[in-house]
């Protein structure tokens, strides 16, 4: 495969670093966040050094092309997921905040008493507690679609679980930042739809978006979220996609500065979506950040990524697979970057602590999903989860480490 690696990597300084020994760091937690390359930083230290100023307040020029270069990340997100406009696409801090987001604004108008909420049984606490919430407020009712030993979701029990009318939402992760379950999402919102044309259906994008093509009309969702510093953009800043009829049907979550239309003491009356939704400054150097990071992808090629970190996964299962008393959760035929596995030999958190002083960055515990870590009988599991900068001696040095757990605790 002839994907530039060396030239990647070097990209990304903090990939440069070494441990403690002098030996490379291997960075093996992406599902987490990923590093930032130097495209994206530099984009931020640019327009924090040479062309700050704030955004649509004002005639100054310096803040016209401020506005300029953020309504540009907007229409450079919207292209990324072929959504149908920019006005589509409401900049929020991260997937927490656009699933809340979406929760509150479409969950308050829209729900009453009795109405339901179809979720997975394989969802980041994101995208459980905010429906809670929102059922709790509403008297509605949370449902979770199964999940079988393999990992993959029992699709047939979506229409038992499914009532005409009565479901308002369905919400689920494209891909498990858990155990790496990669949703057939067509599939789902076509037995859904089937139900119920009326149900409306969010996508949780934060483990699809930085690994494959996402086109929005393609997969016919009507929201989707997603977080810039999972794609090599910074903290603080993601994505709401919603249909534009939905989002404009939609009441704002927050007043504020530019989210209105008219302001008296009597009456305000709000602007349309996006600006209806992002009240307040927002973070502008985050979204420039995040627009900079949508060309690095498009740049290095989300297809290219795809199909380096399926090889990475790939290469990751056949060395794992080989240490004794290593068990990893999941089904392979349909796995994102990741690979969530337990030791016999030793909890998560101690193997995590040993790999650790041999430079090598991985995540332990429950993943922000307490509930799957139940399902599977497990208290936390060892995830190592990789980018478009991942190499393989990297995971020989993964491999290197459990085999000195199991030594060290076996
Ligand atoms: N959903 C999934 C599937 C995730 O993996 C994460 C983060 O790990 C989130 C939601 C929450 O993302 P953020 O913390 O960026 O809001």
């Amino acid at each position: 495969m002839n994907y530039p690696i060396d030239e990647i990597r070097s990209q990304f300084p903090v990939l440069a670093l070494h441990d403690h020994d002098a030996k490379p760091f291997a960075f093996l937690d992406s599902t987490a966040t990923t590093q930032k390359p130097e495209f994206v930083i530099d984009a931020m230290d640019n327009f924090y050094r040479k062309h700050y100023s704030s955004i649509k307040r004002g005639v100054y020029s310096m803040t016209a092309q401020t506005t300029d270069a953020y309504e540009s990340a907007r229409k450079k997100v919207a292209k990324f997921i072929n959504a149908q406009s920019e006005n589509e696409i409401v900049f929020t801090r991260g997937t927490t905040a656009s699933i809340n987001l979406c929760a509150w604004s479409y969950g308050r108008k829209f729900l009453k008493d009795g109405d339901e909420i179809v979720i997975s049984a394989l969802e980041h606490h994101a995208n459980i507690v905010s429906w809670q919430l929102i059922a709790e407020e509403r008297r509605a009712k949370l449902k979770v679609i199964p999940v079988a030993d393999d990992g993959d979701l029992i699709l047939e029990k979506i229409p038992e679980l499914i009532v005409k009318g009565k479901t308002k939402i369905v919400a689920f992760a494209q891909i498990s930042n858990t155990i790496g379950t990669e949703n057939p999402v067509k599939e789902i919102v076509k037995i859904v739809r089937g139900i119920d044309p009326e149900i409306k259906i969010l996508v949780d994008a934060a483990q699809s978006a930085p690994h494959k093509k996402i086109d929005v009309q393609d997969l016919d969702c009507d929201f989707l979220a997603f977080s810039g510093h999972k794609m090599y953009g910074p903290t603080g800043i993601g994505v709401l996609y919603g249909k534009y009829e939905i989002l404009e049907s939609m009441p704002p979550l927050q007043g504020g500065g530019e989210m209105i239309d008219q302001v008296t003491f009597e009456k305000t009356t709000f602007a349309l979506p996006p600006d209806r939704f992002e009240a307040g400054t927002p973070p502008i150097a985050e979204v420039i950040g995040l627009g900079a990071a949508v060309d690095w992808i498009n740049r290095t090629g989300i297809e290219a990524i795809s199909d380096y970190e399926q090889e990475i996964l790939h290469y990751a299962e056949s060395k794992l697979k080989e240490i004794p008393g290593l068990h990893i959760l999941g089904n392979p035929k349909h796995r994102g970057s990741l690979l969530s596995f337990t030791l016999d030999a030793a909890h998560p958190h101690d193997a995590a602590t040993l790999l650790d002083e041999d430079g090598i960055a991985v995540r332990s515990g429950h993943h922000c999903a307490q509930p799957v870590m139940q399902r599977f009988g497990v208290p936390a599991t060892i995830r190592a989860s990789f980018g478009a900068y991942t190499e393989k001696w990297e995971i020989d040095r993964l491999v290197e480490g459990l085999l000195r757990v199991n030594r060290i605790f076996g």
